[in-house]
């Protein structure tokens, strides 16, 4: 093993391979038992496999972090969890029970604890995948299902400040349908994305912006991230009506702006309320906060400032956030998860 697994200072969110990951199995109807720590690398499985031609697969993602406290962290993993026994339910699959879940990620993250880049320069991410690895001919639940958990450091979002970003509002696609599986980490709703994401993006913007599927007219996320916006005091995100994935930076954030006095609602937001508020911005595990500089709808361009200048609030809540993550405020709320031995 060499003595700096990576240069720290040019990783950005791709796979790197650590040296382990986490593997348990359990046949349908079989109560989960703990997995097993095994080298990194490939995995083989039946070409009938019930994930990779019914796509009944869901995945998690999460981080753990070095903080100012001289600890390793991780961000309300149970919340991880839940969601996904949320959407084991949603694809018919067995749900992992949380403490197999948290045993895994954090036996994964002392596994692998040489990986885990140093304050400041990014994250050790987290992987969880929960999917029908049985073989199965007709569409129907696998017999058989796997529970991995894989880690890869990544770089910090923002090198050198926040940047804003540009967003188009798509008028042809949506993400999800009323009754469908939008409200899940389903591995099969990210595909159909990319098409309109890779348009976007030869455009010039930097994500799509997907309007409800009934009615086309309210903001339900940014690609794969959540939606707020800040108008005359009042802080605004799309309520979850099961359409949308609730991610827990979107309701980290609610509960940090209601705690700072601000008034938090969760509601339909109309691309028109969007378009005239005073600061946007979008959230994830992945970047925390994006800053909107712009949001297009056809031949409307709705500017945020002066395009590249993040908002009050956002700052305030980027901060709010990112301390508490990183221990140098204190964690009041309780979301702070050490992980032990490392
Ligand atoms: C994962 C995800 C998010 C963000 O969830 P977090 O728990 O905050 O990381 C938002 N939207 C979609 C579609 C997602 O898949």
């Amino acid at each position: 093993m060499s003595e700096t697994p990576v240069d720290w200072d040019s990783l950005t969110f791709s796979i790197t391979e650590t040296d382990n990951m986490y593997i348990a199995k359990t046949a349908i109807d079989e109560p989960w038992a703990p997995g097993n720590m095994l080298p990194y690398g490939n995995i083989t499985i039946s070409p009938a496999a019930g994930v990779i031609n019914y796509g009944q697969g869901l995945f998690e993602g999460l981080k753990a972090y070095r903080t100012a406290a001289g600890r390793v962290v991780l961000f309300r993993p149970e919340e991880n969890a839940r969601r996904m026994q949320r959407g084991a339910d949603r694809l018919k699959m067995p749900p992992v029970p949380e403490s197999i879940f948290i045993d895994a990620v954090e036996q994964c993250v002392q596994q692998n604890s040489r990986w885990i880049p140093p304050m400041g320069k990014g994250a050790l991410y987290v992987r969880p995948l929960l999917n029908g690895s049985g073989a199965v001919l007709g569409v129907a639940p696998a017999p058989e299902y796997t529970f991995m958990v894989y880690v890869t450091p990544v770089g910090p979002y923002f090198k050198g400040g926040m940047n804003c970003i540009d967003l188009l509002i798509s008028d042809e696609h949506h993400r999800a349908a009323p009754g469908g599986s939008g409200g899940v980490k389903a591995i099969g709703n990210y595909a159909p994305g990319m098409m309109p994401s890779k348009k976007a993006k030869s455009k010039g913007f930097a994500e799509v912006i997907y309007l409800d599927a009934e009615h086309h007219k309210y903001i339900e996320e940014v690609g794969a991230a959540n939606f707020f916006c800040y108008k005359e005091g009042i802080l605004y995100t799309p309520e979850l009506t099961g359409t949308i994935l609730p991610g827990i930076t979107r309701d980290s954030l609610i509960q940090l702006a209601r705690k700072m006095g601000v008034e938090v609602v969760e509601t339909k937001v109309s691309h028109e309320l969007a378009m005239s508020a005073d600061e946007a911005f979008c959230c994830g595990t992945a970047a925390v906060i994006s800053p909107i500089g712009s949001i297009t709808l056809g031949e409307n361009k709705a500017t945020y400032s002066d395009g590249n200048t993040p908002g009050e609030l956002t700052i305030k809540l980027y901060n709010a956030l990112t301390n508490i993550q990183n221990e140098i405020d204190e964690d009041v709320l309780g979301w702070v998860h050490p992980v032990p031995g490392i």
